[in-house]
């Protein structure tokens, strides 16, 4: 069941979301968009602060829009915590199971539960203002979750934190969403976000989604060249669909003959101009007579582990990302290779 957003549409004068998609069971899913592609605007309908031109919502086969915001059951986390400062951690995480009317013994054990939750045991007194940004971030969490909402939206709560905190609070977030199988909307901008935390990524883009799917296969199998580009680091080629070989398209291009199993191989036909796209780390030095590309490398970045390697071959640039081991400097003559099923296809 989960939550359904049915042909939901909200115009204004120089914006228009339209939104159709499913927020499973139990599922976690990230919203992953840039800046003023509609990410907040879709929380804010979902949780009834705003309303929806068209359309309508479901949660777990019951309709919601027409309900009020406070009558939804839905948890809400905010990027800037919106804590109670005046009130200590036990006060803030009750402070909806008041508004709510629940008695104050039932109240008292369901903080504690929460308190335990997100591993704030020992902070039931401490004023808010006298916690750090992640023990916030924690307690905004728990007070979210303490009516038992059916559903939780988390607006970029992470994007005020520094980095090493943001990754350890979102390791906590997944672990206690999954200790409570709640229903899951997070809205981020962060790519890495997206893909550690998502069950499946939506990514959007100018008020519409492009893509709903794993984490995986949106990484490897983006539907079109925003997708690709947006979600890690991408290779692209633009050329000319000359023929297709069994399974694979021919695609000639400026850097030569490139074949490319294409997953939507029917939504191309005979001339097609295309973009052939590849990830670096699907690049091998040599390799195989299919895909070669000759190249020289016109810069090196050396990040440890492994290193990303710029190579201009023709007037197209590509980038490697090689291992640590493969010494190369700048100005070599190199040839790579990439498989025909690491490459995926688009129109121009
Ligand atoms: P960010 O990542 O920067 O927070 P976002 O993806 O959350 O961006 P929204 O805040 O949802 O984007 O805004 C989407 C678009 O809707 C923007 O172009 C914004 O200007 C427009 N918009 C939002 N609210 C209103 C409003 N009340 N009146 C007019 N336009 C609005």
């Amino acid at each position: 069941m989960g939550l359904r957003i049915q042909s939901i549409q909200k115009v204004y004068p120089d914006f228009r979301l339209q939104l159709d998609f499913e927020v499973r069971q139990g599922e976690f899913l990230a919203l992953l968009g840039p800046s003023g592609c509609g990410k907040t605007t879709t929380l804010r309908l979902i949780a009834g602060f705003i309303d929806p031109d068209s359309g309508s919502l479901h949660m777990n086969g019951r309709r919601i829009d027409t309900l009020p915001a406070h009558r939804r059951r839905i948890g809400i986390v905010f990027q800037d915590y919106s804590l109670f400062p005046h009130l200590n951690v036990r006060d803030n995480i009750g402070f909806g199971l008041r508004m709510q009317g629940w008695g104050s013994k039932d109240a008292k054990e369901r903080i504690e539960e929460l308190l335990r939750l997100v591993s704030l045991k020992e902070y039931g007194k401490r004023k808010v203002t006298r916690l750090s940004g992640g023990e916030q971030q924690r307690v905004a969490l728990a007070r979210a979750l303490a009516p038992r909402p059916q559903l939780l939206l988390l607006d970029e709560p992470l994007s005020a934190l520094d980095a090493k905190l943001r990754k350890n609070l979102r390791k906590e977030i997944l672990r206690v969403q999954r200790e409570l199988s709640i229903t899951t909307l997070y809205v981020t901008h962060d790519q890495e976000e997206a893909l550690v935390l998502g069950d499946r990524i939506a990514v959007m883009r100018d008020g519409h989604i492009e893509q709903i799917d794993t984490p995986k296969r949106i990484y490897n199998r983006p539907r079109n060249l925003f997708v690709a580009t947006f979600l890690g680091q991408a290779n692209i080629i633009r050329g000319r669909l000359a023929k297709r070989e069994g399974e694979l398209a021919v695609v000639q291009t400026p850097v030569g003959t490139l074949r490319v199993s294409p997953s939507q191989a029917e939504e191309f036909g005979a001339s097609d101009e295309v973009i052939v796209f590849f990830r670096p780390e699907h690049c091998q030095m040599g390799g195989t007579k299919t895909n070669r590309i000759n190249g020289r490398v016109v810069q090196k970045e050396y990040l440890g582990s492994h290193q990303l390697i710029e190579v201009e071959s023709n007037g197209a640039r590509f980038t490697l990302d090689l291992a640590d081991r493969v010494t190369l400097v700048t100005g070599d003559t190199i040839s790579f290779s990439v498989s025909p099923h690491h490459c995926c296809l688009f129109l121009q």
